[in-house]
C-alpha cells in the first residue's frame, strides 16, 4: 500500500478531485480516503511520453498509482516508454452504465494511440514495423498481481510477419504472439491458461526441448496456430485481427478484473475501501525477449523484508515482465547483473538513487532491458514488512531524507506488532533437523500442519489449525489461503514472486524458493531429502533465514531493536495523550512497562477469580444463600485479589492502576453442562439439583444485558467492600514498604449518576473504615471513577460526572449497545456487511467515529462541562487500534489503554494523531 504523503496539486483542483487528492493518502495509514465520485468521468485520458505529459505523481486517485508515476517518472526525464492512462473515474463509469465502456472513450483512445504512433514511428496494426502495447490495471492502493495485464496487444496474422521481417528474430516475433493469445484467451475470454500450456507441451515434445527457449523458430510459428486453434475452440470465434478490437476488449477487461473476485478479497483482507476502480495504463511495449541481450526485472530500492540499504532484486533474461513476477522461472539476484551487463546495472543504480531522492522513500520498480536498453515500466512506494518500515524511517532521517515527523508517519502503527513477533529459540533450533532452505521471504517464525491448497488453508484454519500453505508458487487466487496459513512456503520462486510481494506486505511469515522440497498436492503430501511430510505433520520455517524443519521448535519472546527504541522516543516526543495498558497481572503489567505503559487504564478483577482453587471459592460465594455464608466465602478470596493488586502495584511503581469492580452476570463462573455440574456438587458437598437450581435461577436471557456490572454491587454489597478492601489493604501495605501505590476504584456499566453516587459511598465508607482498621493516617487519594460504556452515561456525562473523578470509555460495549450488536455474535453477519461495504470495518476492531464516537465526544464535552479537569480515557480494545488511537487524540483525552503488546502500536498512533494535528 501507499505509505506516501501526497499533496494536492493545481493542475488536479481544475479536474475537480483536488478533495480526494489531498486526502490521497493518509500517512501512515496507507490507505487513501473516499474519492469524490462524478457522474461524468471528465477528461478520460492522460498522456504521457516525450509529446506531453499529462499527469503528475498527485494524481493517484485519478490516475492509480501506476499511471500517476508513470507520468512523473517520464516528467523527471527516466526512460519510460511513452503511453496513456484511462482514469479511474472512468471505471467507475464504466459499472455506473451496467459495465458498459463510456461514450467517447475509443474516440479518446484513438486519439492517443495515434500520437503513440507519432512517437514512436510505429503503426498499429502495420504489418512491417507494428506499435504493440502493453495493458495493465493499477488503482491507486497498489494491489499486487490481483488485477489483469496483457502484454504484446496489437499483434495479429499480418503484424506478427512484419515483426518479424523487421525485427529479424522470427522467435521473437512468434512468442510474443503466442504470450499474448495466451494472456487474452486467459484474462480477457476466460480460456484457462492449462490448455494452452497442454498446447505448449505437444510442441515441446515434438522439438524435444527442455525449456520454453529451446523451442526453434518454426516450432514457435506452429506454436501460435496451435494456440490460435485453442482459442477458437473454447473462445467459439477467430482469434481478433483488428487491434482495435483487441484494445477495446482488454480495457473492458481491466475494468471488470477490479470486481474479479481475487481482488474484492485482497481489498477485503486489507480493509481497501472507497476507491473508484481501477486505471487502464497502455504502453508501448518493451521489449525483454529479443535474445540474450533483454531482459527483464524486478527491484526494491531497499531491502523489503529487513529495510537493508542494498538493491534487491531480480531479473530473467530474454523474458517477459510476467515470467518474474509470477514465479513460474527462477531468476536471478540484481547483484548478479554486472556479470552479465555492466552498464545497465550501474544505469539502474543510478535510477533507484533518483527515484529515492525524488520520492523520498523506497521504491519497487519494474524495467525491461531491450537489446541492452533499460526501460522504466513502473515505480510505486515499495511494501515492506514492520521490521524494514521502521529501519527504513530510522535510516532515512539518518540520510536527511526525511524528517523524524515524516520517519513517524511513515511507519504503519499496526505493523509493529511484527517486531514484537516471537522468533524460534535458536538453542532449540540448533538441535532441530533442517530439512532445507529456501529463499527467507518475509519474516518471522510459523509452525503448522501443511495445506496444499488455498482452499484447504480457509477451511482447516477457520477450524482453529494452524496451517503452512505449501505450494509450488502461489498465485493471485490464493491469497485467501494465504491470509489464513500461519505461515507460506513455496518450492518455486524469487523473493519477488507473488507469495513474497504478499507475504512481506503482511508481515506474514514466507519462504519461497525451496528447490529441493517435491509437492504432491493430489495426494496432500511434500517430499524433502528422502523423507515425507503429510497434512499430520508439524513442521517449522523460518522466514527470517528460509529454513525449513520437521517438528515444531519453540519461540522466544522479542528483544527491542535499536531502531526500535529510536521510534519510540520519537513517539514520546510528539505525542500529546497518555498510553496506558489493560493489565489483569503482575507479569502483564510487567511487560507492558517494559513496552512503555504509563500505567494501567484497567484490571478485570473478575479474571483473578478463575485462576486455580479461585473457582471454586467463588462459585461457594455464588451459591450461598445468605450474606453470611457469601460474607465467609469472600473472606477466603480476600487474600487472594490483595496478593495479586500487591504484585501489579510493584510491576507499575507508582504509576496508576485503575481497578474495575466485578463486572460480568454471576452465571460465567458456573458449569453449565451435567458433568461438570456434577462434579462441582461434590467439590462443594451440595446436592447436584441445588446446583441445577442456582444454575438455572442465575440465567438470563440478555445477560450482556442483564445483572452485571455495577448493578451486582447494588445487590451484593459485600463483593464491593470485599473488593475495595483487598484493593486498599494492598496499597497500605506497598505503600508502608515504601513501594508507591497508586490505586484508582473503577464502577463499571453505570448508566445512571444515582446507581454511581449510590456506589461511591459505599466504595468511599470501605476506604475510610479499612484505614481505620489498619490504623493508617496518611492521606490516601485514591480516585473513584466510572466506565462510559451505555449510551445513556454518555448522553447524561454532566450529571454522571458529578459523582466521578475519571472516566474511561469502555467502547466495546458503548458500540455493542449503540449498534445493538452483540459483541459475541456479531460474526454470523458481519462478512456480509463487510463485502457489501454496508460498514467500513469491524466496529468492534475499529471504532465507529461517526456513530459511536458521537457519544464519546458529547460524554468528553459534558463531562468536563462540570469538571474541566476530569481525567479521561478509553479501555475498550479501540484503545490499542491505530485510528481510533487517532479519534481519541482528536476528542481531547487524557490516555488511551491497551493490551500490553499493543502498547508501542498506541504510542505510535497517538504520535502520528498529533502529528497530523498539527499540519
Ligand atoms: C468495554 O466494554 O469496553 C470494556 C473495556 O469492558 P469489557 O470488555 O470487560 O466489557
Ligand atoms: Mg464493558
Amino acid at each position: 500500500m501507499s505509505k506516501t504523503a501526497v499533496k494536492a496539486s493545481k493542475s488536479e483542483s481544475k479536474n475537480g478531485t483536488a478533495k480526494a487528492a489531498s486526502n490521497g493518502a493518509r500517512p501512515g495509514l496507507g490507505i487513501p480516503s473516499a474519492p469524490t465520485m462524478r457522474n461524468k468521468p471528465g477528461k478520460m485520458v492522460y498522456y504521457f511520453g516525450k509529446t506531453k505529459t499529462e499527469g503528475e505523481a498527485a494524481m493517484k486517485m485519478l490516475l492509480g498509482g501506476k499511471g500517476a508515476n508513470l507520468a512523473d517518472m517520464t516528467s523527471i526525464g527516466l526512460p519510460v516508454p511513452p503511453g496513456f492512462t484511462i482514469t479511474t473515474d472512468t471505471c467507475a463509469a464504466y459499472y455506473k452504465a451496467g459495465q458498459r465502456l463510456p461514450h467517447g472513450l475509443m474516440n479518446e483512445v484513438h486519439k492517443n494511440i495515434a500520437m503513440l504512433e507519432k512517437e514512436t514511428g510505429k503503426k498499429f496494426g502495420s504489418t512491417d514495423s507494428p506499435l504493440l502495447v502493453s495493458v495493465r490495471s493499477g488503482a491507486a492502493v497498489s494491489m499486487p498481481g490481483m488485477m489483469d495485464t496483457i502484454l504484446n496487444l496489437g499483434l495479429t496474422d499480418a503484424a506478427v510477419a512484419g515483426l518479424a521481417s523487421g525485427t529479424k528474430n522470427i522467435r521473437f516475433a512468434y512468442d510474443a504472439y503466442r504470450r499474448l493469445i495466451n494472456m487474452f484467451g486467459d484474462v480477457v475470454m476466460g480460456c484457462d491458461h492449462h490448455f494452452f500450456e497442454e498446447a505448449f507441451n505437444k510442441i515441446k515434445t515434438k522439438y524435444n526441448a527442455k525449456q520454453d527457449t529451446d523451442v526453434p523458430d518454426q516450432g514457435m510459428v506452429e506454436l501460435c496456430d496451435a494456440y490460435k486453434a485453442v482459442y477458437k475452440r473454447y473462445v467459439g470465434e477467430e482469434f481478433p485481427q483488428n487491434p482495435f478490437k483487441q484494445l477495446e476488449l482488454a480495457i473492458e477487461a481491466v475494468f471488470k478484473s477490479w470486481n474479479g473476485e481475487r481482488a474484492i478479497s485482497y481489498r477485503r483482507i486489507q480493509g481497501i475501501q472507497g476507491l473508484n476502480g481501477t486505471a487502464v495504463n497502455i504502453q508501448a511495449m518493451a521489449y525483454g525477449n529479443m535474445g540474450n541481450d533483454s531482459g527483464t526485472g524486478v527491484a526494491f530500492t531497499r531491502n523489503p523484508a529487513t529495510g537493508e540499504n542494498a538493491f534487491y532484486g531480480e531479473y530473467l533474461i530474454n523474458a517477459q515482465g510476467e515470467d518474474v513476477v509470477a514465479g513460474i522461472r527462477t531468476p536471478l539476484p540484481v547483484d548478479e547483473m554486472p556479470k552479465w551487463n555492466k552498464k545497465v546495472y550501474g544505469q539502474l543504480l543510478d535510477i533507484k538513487n533518483k527515484l529515492e531522492k525524488h520520492y523520498k522513500d523506497m521504491q519497487d520498480i519494474e524495467f525491461t532491458i531491450e537489446k541492452g536498453t533499460l526501460y522504466m515500466l513502473q515505480t510505486r512506494t515499495g511494501k515492506r514488512n514492520g521490521v524494514a518500515s521502521v529501519k527504513i524511517a530510522c535510516d532515512m532521517v539518518k540520510e536527511r531524507l526525511i524528517d523524524e515527523k515524516t520517519a513517524i508517519l511513515r511507519i504503519p502503527a499496526a505493523d509493529l506488532t511484527q517486531l514484537l513477533l516471537p522468533s524460534f529459540d535458536p538453542s532449540a533450533k540448533k538441535k532441530a533437523e533442517i530439512l532445507t532452505t529456501g529463499i527467507p521471504a518475509s519474516p518471522g517464525a510459523a509452525v503448522g500442519k501443511p495445506a496444499f491448497t488455498a482452499a484447504e488453508a480457509v477451511e482447516r484454519a477457520a477450524k482453529g489449525e494452524k496451517v503452512i500453505l505449501v505450494r509450488a508458487e502461489t498465485s493471485p487466487e490464493d491469497v485467501e489461503g494465504m491470509h489464513s496459513a500461519a505461515g507460506i512456503l513455496t518450492s518455486t520462486g524469487g523473493r519477488t514472486s507473488h507469495a513474497a510481494v504478499v507475504a512481506c506486505g503482511w508481515g506474514k511469515c514466507c519462504v519461497v524458493g525451496a528447490g529441493e522440497i517435491q509437492i504432491d498436492a493430489a495426494k496432500g503430501k511434500f517430499t524433502v531429502k528422502g523423507k515425507t511430510f503429510g497434512r499430520n505433520d508439524t513442521i517449522s520455517i523460518d522466514g527470517g533465514t528460509g529454513e525449513v524443519i520437521a517438528g515444531e521448535i519453540p519461540s522466544v519472546q522479542p528483544k527491542m531493536s535499536g531502531d526500535f527504541v529510536q521510534v519510540m522516543k520519537w513517539a514520546d516526543k510528539y505525542r500529546t495523550i497518555g498510553v496506558r495498558t489493560n493489565a489483569d497481572t503482575p507479569e502483564d503489567a510487567q511487560r507492558a512497562r517494559d513496552f512503555g505503559a504509563e500505567g494501567i487504564g484497567l484490571t478485570r478483577t473478575e479474571h483473578m477469580f478463575f485462576e486455580g482453587d479461585r473457582i471454586k471459592v467463588m462459585r461457594q460465594m455464588i451459591l450461598a444463600e445468605t450474606r453470611e455464608n457469601r460474607e465467609k466465602a469472600l473472606a477466603k478470596l480476600l487474600p487472594f485479589q490483595r496478593d495479586d493488586f500487591i504484585g501489579i502495584f510493584k510491576a507499575m511503581k507508582g504509576l496508576p492502576v485503575t481497578i474495575r469492580l466485578i463486572d460480568p452476570p454471576l452465571h460465567e463462573f458456573l458449569p453449565h453442562d451435567e458433568k461438570s455440574q456434577k462434579d462441582m456438587a461434590q467439590e462443594l458437598n451440595l446436592s447436584v439439583e441445588k446446583v441445577k437450581q442456582r444454575v438455572n435461577s442465575l440465567h438470563e436471557a440478555n445477560p450482556m444485558l442483564g445483572h452485571r456490572g455495577c448493578r451486582l454491587c447494588v445487590t451484593y454489597p459485600e463483593i464491593l467492600e470485599m473488593q475495595v478492601r483487598a484493593i486498599v489493604e494492598a496499597a497500605i501495605d506497598c505503600l508502608r514498604s515504601n513501594i508507591k501505590a497508586l490505586p484508582e476504584i473503577m464502577i463499571p456499566l453505570a448508566g445512571t449518576v444515582k446507581e454511581l453516587a449510590y456506589l461511591r459511598t459505599q466504595v468511599e465508607a470501605t476506604i475510610a473504615k479499612v484505614k481505620e482498621e489498619e490504623d493508617y493516617k496518611p492521606r490516601l487519594d485514591i480516585k473513584i471513577g466510572t466506565m462510559i460504556e451505555i449510551p445513556r452515561a454518555a448522553i447524561t456525562a454532566d450529571e454522571i460526572a458529578t459523582a466521578a473523578d475519571f472516566f474511561s470509555f469502555g467502547t466495546n460495549d458503548l458500540t455493542q449497545m449503540t449498534f445493538g450488536y452483540s459483541r459475541d455474535d456479531i460474526g454470523t453477519f458481519l462478512p456480509d456487511y463487510l463485502a457489501k461495504e454496508i460498514l467500513p470495518a469491524d466496529p468492534f476492531q475499529t471504532l465507529d467515529t461517526v456513530g459511536v464516537g458521537q457519544l464519546i465526544d458529547m460524554g468528553v464535552k459534558k463531562g468536563r462541562s462540570v469538571k474541566e479537569d476530569l481525567k479521561i480515557g478509553i479501555c475498550g480494545e479501540h484503545g490499542g487500534d491505530p485510528k481510533s488511537v487517532h479519534f481519541c487524540h482528536k476528542v481531547g483525552m487524557d490516555y488511551v489503554s491497551c493490551s500490553p503488546f499493543r502498547v508501542p502500536i498506541a504510542r505510535l498512533a497517538a504520535a502520528q494523531a498529533a502529528i497530523m494535528g498539527q499540519k
